[in-house]
């Protein structure tokens, strides 16, 4: 339960959470280490990115899709019940509203933007739990692209209901019978398979991971929670910056959106990960699925499995980012328990009438932990992102309880 590095005052630093460095390089982390046709395939990701990005027509497309179709602003809400009783100010920033239930669609919808002005006919995707195939197959259907999502085996069997789902929405769900026949297993088949299908196809990654551009654009992406939440805690705090910025870190993908809407603000960031999947608490240096980070590890340098109940958080590794703002200090990296995030994700049912994502739960148990302590004194102002709903979680749930 403690930290690698110690807490330190944040100091916002210009361009922290600005462009990566030359080739994707987040301080010692990130890059582009990839077989060579993915490494030209990356660098078109990467050109059409930058260009799509600096257009404000390309802009405005994107956000008529988020608020037509996603629901976009999603609300700031106070947990006015919970605050009293933890001695903090909580406000939650509500992606569980978004359709499709979590902040997953606001990428995968930019890529499939992204894909069609690259002139792309397919999205290829992997999937551990599903929510990234669901929302991929989602974004598919909707701009009239196809979509091809590698999924293990033994993921298909566990997760049925959106294995149907993305079937129901026109997607190819393809097993993968190699190695612990998981997310793991399922990405690098994604990738082999990408090699042989990079003229047709955009590989849609689902979080803030994988090489260079992905990490950056996918935070660029994500960013609008960030962005949103700013201007939502301007007009309705006192202070117009909160005192604590938390969300969950899986890969980190609503983390960093979060994160980039306040860098620039006296805030300080907490990332909320598993006990079983703390890549950035106590990862060690590696690269995976092309890109330097911080990952769990054997002694001999294995890449070990992540365990958590909640899937999303499921995951050995962090994106590039995090490390670097974990080395910087920025951003301070902190683990709750399985047992922790059943406890919170309770309390906010019976609190607000909110029933959250067990990877969400995760954020808010270390409020909870904290809240009037030396690490969250009382009376601070605490945004917090709830990154989906909890309707995927309850026949887990339901065994617990
Ligand atoms: C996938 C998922 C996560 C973890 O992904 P990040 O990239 O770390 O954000 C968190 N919450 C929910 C609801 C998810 O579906």
């Amino acid at each position: 339960m403690q930290d690698v590095l110690p807490w330190r005052e944040p100091v916002p630093l210009d361009g922290t959470m600005g462009e990566p460095r030359a080739r994707g390089r987040f301080g010692e982390y990130g890059g582009r280490y990839a077989p060579e046709s993915l490494v030209e395939a990356c660098r078109e990701v990467d050109g059409a990115f930058r260009e799509a990005w600096a257009d404000p027509g390309f802009r405005g497309a994107l956000a008529r899709l988020l608020a037509e179709h996603v629901g976009r602003p999603t609300p700031l809400t106070p947990a006015r019940r919970l605050s009293e009783a933890l001695g903090v100010q909580l406000y939650l920033k509500r992606e569980d509203l978004t359709h499709t239930g979590s902040h997953k669609i606001n990428n995968v919808l930019g890529q499939a933007l992204l894909a069609t002005r690259m002139g792309r006919r397919r999205l290829i995707a992997e999937t551990g739990a599903g929510q990234h195939g669901v929302a991929t197959a989602t974004a598919a259907a909707l701009l009239g692209l196809e979509a091809t999502v590698f999924m293990g085996e033994r993921d298909i069997e566990r997760q049925a209901l959106n294995v149907f789902r993305m079937r129901m929405l026109g997607a190819e769900v393809v097993p993968v019978t190699t190695g612990s026949r998981t997310l793991k297993d399922a990405t690098s088949e994604a990738m082999r398979h990408w090699v042989g299908a990079t003229g047709d196809s955009h590989y849609c990654i689902g979080s803030v991971v994988g090489p260079d551009p992905y990490p950056w654009m996918v935070r660029e992406f994500q960013r609008i929670i960030g962005d949103e939440a700013r201007g939502q805690c301007a007009a309705e705090l006192r202070t117009g910056v909160p005192d604590y910025v938390v969300a969950c870190v899986g890969g980190g993908s609503n983390a960093a959106g979060t994160f980039a809407g306040f860098a620039d603000t006296p805030a300080r960031l907490v990332g909320v990960e598993a006990e079983g999947g703390a890549g950035a608490a106590r990862g060690r240096l590696g690269v995976l699925h092309g890109c330097r980070s911080l990952f769990l590890q054997d002694d001999d340098g294995q890449i070990t499995q992540a365990h958590s109940i909640a899937a999303g958080l499921d995951y050995p590794g962090v994106g590039p980012e995090h490390a670097h703002l974990r080395d910087l200090g920025r951003a301070r990296y902190v683990t709750v328990t399985d047992d922790e995030a059943v406890g919170a994700a309770v309390r906010l049912a019976r609190t607000e009438g909110i029933v959250p994502a067990l990877e969400s739960a995760h954020a808010l148990a270390w409020v909870i932990r904290e809240a009037g302590g030396g690490d969250l004194p009382a009376g601070s102002t605490v945004l917090m992102t709830l990154s989906g709903r909890g309707d995927k979680d309850v026949s887990t749930l339901k065994e617990l309880l």
